[in-house]
């Protein structure tokens, strides 16, 4: 019985501790004050719709990129923002990439620099509610490949840089803006990273690189109403294993069993239903501790009291896909390959699994794991591409705090937070030549919006492409 009250006494005694924390550290949301007024963006809207048109998709088949999108897009570019053309156009010294210079007032302060790709994953006509290059415009919405992913901060930098000049000012530090060719193809190697060797020649560092990235999510954590700006200040590692088996083949009349499809079956289901061990990291623990000082009570008690509520938390988060994916290394099965014929057993059967890592995570710990997993000698594994997780950008320090200040100025209602970002960037290819790498895109939706991506229908609210020329004009003259 004493026992009893001894261990009762202690976790009362722990949950008023987390209350008092909770209340000392929870934030009052400031007053909303309202976005200076957004500059007039009809043209930025209809600039987006036209470059829409434009099929930049990259593909990694050597050959099978059309090129002479990327030209013609280029010379849209050109004519579209003539300012820009004029007087801020850089040489690029590899092919199809685009580079601009903007110098400022503040000629001794390190550059920052703006980053976007023209290029887009391809769509087929049949699955959209609007063909996916014209320049439609309906319900508020531009609808199009690439009018989010990633046109919209393309021609939104581009927009800020044009009106900036129409007035005869300048930015206050010099800003670079640069847009790569190829990062939609896993790997590709034409486009930023071409672009960040030629910043190296040229002797460049950044004290900024602003990338594509979270957005001001709606309801990105259900219970809290208030929308989240996620700012991603790392990215997962990537990492494709081939699994492969062979084995004496016999015919379809008369099987012999297990085959070589039944074993990379058995494989890839033994990996769907494995998980990796969860833990939180740097940037996620930055992020619980963002929302819960402005999140209502019941949240605030969860993120800020890691100490006590950890393995609820990981409990709560593993019950979600996206949550899931920020505390540990997933991975899942993308290909599999059998015989072509249906009379045929396969010799040989593979499949491929795709991985995105945890930072703290690499490579040997994957293949072991998958290997235990699989517990099958007869199946090989190989890694045919593997990308180790990025460095993580700081949250402290005067890049991040105005960077900060420019998403609560454009969106006031946001709570704003670092996050570790799932998919990867082109950023990732500027690491050596900036330590202070952000990876977000100035737009407001719902949380499934951003699904539509690389998805059908996909498509930006025209009020979003105001807020996004708000949001670079602002950060080019704050900063
Ligand atoms: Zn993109």
């Amino acid at each position: 019985m004493f026992l009893i009250f001894v261990l009762l006494a202690i976790i009362a005694t722990l949950i008023v501790v987390g209350i008092i924390r909770t209340l000392v550290l929870r934030r009052k949301h400031d007053e909303i004050t309202l976005p200076t007024s957004l500059p007039d963006t009809q043209k930025a809207i209809e600039k987006l719709q036209h470059a829409i048109t434009f099929k930049t998709v990259s593909s990694r088949e050597e050959g099978e990129t059309d090129w002479d999108q990327f030209t013609q897009l280029a010379a849209y570019l050109a004519e579209a923002f003539p300012l820009c053309e004029k007087y801020l156009k850089l040489e690029s010294e590899s092919e199809h990439n685009l580079i601009y210079r903007f110098t400022g007032e503040e000629t001794t302060a390190l550059p920052g620099l703006l980053t976007a790709h023209q290029d887009v994953v391809s769509a087929n006509d049949e699955e959209w509610s609007h063909p996916p290059f014209a320049k439609t415009l309906e319900e508020g919405y531009v609808w199009g490949r690439g009018s989010f992913d990633c046109k919209l901060q393309l021609i939104t930098i581009l927009e800020a840089f044009e009106l900036l000049l129409q007035e005869n000012k300048k930015p206050k530090r010099t800003w670079y803006a640069a847009f790569g060719c190829d990062e939609e193809v896993n790997g590709g190697n034409k486009g930023a990273s071409l672009i960040a060797e030629q910043f190296e020649r040229m002797g460049l560092t950044f004290s900024i690189l602003l990338d594509e990235g979270g957005v001001v999510s709606e309801n990105y954590i259900n219970g809290i109403d208030r929308p989240i700006a996620v700012v991603g200040v790392a990215e997962k590692g990537y990492m494709d294993t081939h699994l492969s088996c062979s084995r004496e083949a016999g015919h379809s009349s008369t099987p012999l069993m297990p085959t070589a499809l039944g074993k990379i079956a058995k494989a890839v289901t033994a990996i769907e239903s494995s998980k990796q061990e969860a833990r939180i990291t740097k940037p996620v623990q930055a992020m619980l501790r963002n929302i819960g000082e402005e999140a209502p009570f019941p949240f605030a008690f969860l993120f800020l009291n890691l100490w006590l509520t950890r393995p609820l938390i990981m409990f709560i988060f593993s019950k979600s896909p996206t949550l899931n994916a920020l505390i540990r290394t997933t991975s899942v099965p993308t290909m599999i390959e059998g015989s072509d014929k249906s009379n045929v057993i396969a010799q040989t059967s593979s499949a491929v699994v795709n991985t995105r890592l945890l930072s703290g995570d690499d490579r040997e710990k994957t293949v072991r794991h998958l290997k235990t997993v699989i517990a099958d000698n007869e199946v090989a594994l190989s890694v045919s591409r593997y990308e180790e997780p990025s460095k993580e950008s700081p949250t402290t320090g005067e890049a991040f705090a105005q960077l900060k200040a420019t998403i609560s100025q454009i969106f006031p209602e946001a709570i704003v937070t670092s996050y570790l970002m799932l998919g990867a960037t082109d950023a990732r290819k500027y690491q050596e030549l900036c330590q202070h790498i952000y990876r977000f895109t100035p737009a407001q939706m719902d949380k499934r919006e951003v699904h539509r991506m690389h998805a059908p229908d996909e498509r930006i609210h025209t009020d979003n492409v105001g807020k996004a020329v708000a949001f670079f004009l602002s950060l080019l003259k704050s900063w």
